[in-house]
């Protein structure tokens, strides 16, 4: 028995969309989803229930104003408004979790038409097929400046060397069904890298590639700043390795000095060249090593902690089979011996 009943074949779909100071690209961007909304509806592709839910994070500009009047004007669209600025991750979680007992599925994508709206079919497709979770992934970044080609690929390396699970290339581009939307609402955690948990949900998941656009108007919203801000998440909020590369460091330098130490001592006693400076040395290195070691011992316990802290949950049950209603068979004695020994 699956612990979820979820529409396959004709789901209702939320279209999650997080909005800051996005006035210039708001009108086209509703334009095109709607267009895409209705021709899905209309093929029997989508329940007529599904929504574009687009998510205001506290804009400074019109985009409130203009929610608002979508909704009022075709009830395809709805509005969330939070009460002040918190960032592109938490504006997303506010939507899916909006979202999360409205619908089969929900999409999120950015407002400003960089994510290529025709990946809905591909993602639908595969959802259809039995997938839970269905990242987009980009297929190129030719229409990214090289400053950010750079910059955000380096992020990806730097993150799969710290051990973090992340989809190549993928940013928040992705379709995840109501019990992946679940599963991702008992990770309580406040430093949110969203790229970085759903991975962790599990589930059964597949790839759309598709290529990226260029903002369609207005301007980045992530600058250089916000970008390391979330990279700097990214690692602190999935791997210790960086405690753990102290701890190493402390070891090595211990180690190297206490050699150096004996090395000292050797020809001390063969040459009684050796002057005190040998010995400040090594002592000051030894020293070092001591208190880094200790410092990295120290750390990998609040890693420890850090880790229960985060409360994550311990695993996300997919089915279970099982029917505690119906009474067993007693299991048949035979009389005979021969069937005994075949046993
Ligand atoms: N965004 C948000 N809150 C923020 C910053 C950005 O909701 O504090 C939204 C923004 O409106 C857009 C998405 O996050 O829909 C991605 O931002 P942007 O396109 O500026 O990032 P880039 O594509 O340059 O990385
Ligand atoms: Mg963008």
């Amino acid at each position: 028995m699956e612990l979820e009943s979820l529409n396959r074949e004709c789901p209702v779909l939320y279209v999650v969309v997080p909005c800051y100071n996005e006035e210039e690209v708001l009108p086209e961007t509703a334009k095109r989803l709607r267009e895409k909304m209705r021709g899905l509806v209309a093929a029997g592709e989508i329940d007529r229930k599904s929504r574009i839910l687009l998510v205001n994070d506290g804009s400074r500009d019109r985009t409130w104003e203009m929610i608002e009047t979508l909704a009022k004007a075709d009830p395809l669209f709805g509005g969330v408004k939070l009460s002040r600025n918190r960032g592109h991750q938490n504006a997303l979680l506010a939507g899916l979790m909006t979202a999360m007992p409205l619908s089969d599925c929900t999409i999120s994508m950015d407002a400003d038409l960089q994510d290529d709206i025709g990946a809905v079919d591909g993602m639908l497709k595969e959802y259809k097929a039995g997938s839970d979770i269905v990242y987009g992934v980009r297929s190129s970044r030719k229409t990214d400046t090289f400053f950010k080609r750079f910059t955000a690929e380096g992020f990806y390396k730097l993150l799969a060397a710290m051990g973090v699970e992340v989809v190549f290339n993928h940013a928040d581009y992705r379709l995840m069904s109501r019990r992946a939307l679940k599963g991702l609402s008992s990770f309580r955690e406040v430093n949110l890298f969203l790229r970085g948990i759903v991975p962790q949900i599990g589930y059964k998941s597949s790839t759309v590639t598709y290529a990226r656009a260029e903002r369609f108007a207005g301007e980045s919203k992530y600058p250089l700043k916000k970008m390391l801000a979330l990279a700097w998440d990214g690692i602190t909020s999935f791997s210790v390795k960086p405690i753990g590369l102290l701890l190493t460091l402390g070891i090595l330098l211990t180690a190297g000095s206490a050699v150096a130490g004996i090395v000292c001592i050797i020809v001390h006693l063969i040459t009684h060249a050796l002057t005190g400076t040998a010995a400040i040395l090594v002592s000051i290195w030894l020293s070092c090593g001591l208190i880094l070691s200790a410092l990295g011992l120290v750390g990998e316990y609040i890693g420890k902690i850090y880790g229960e802290v985060k409360n994550r949950p311990r695993y996300i049950i997919e089915a279970v089979t099982l029917d505690p209603g119906k009474e067993s068979e007693p299991i048949q004695t035979e009389e005979s011996g021969e069937s005994d020994s075949a046993l």
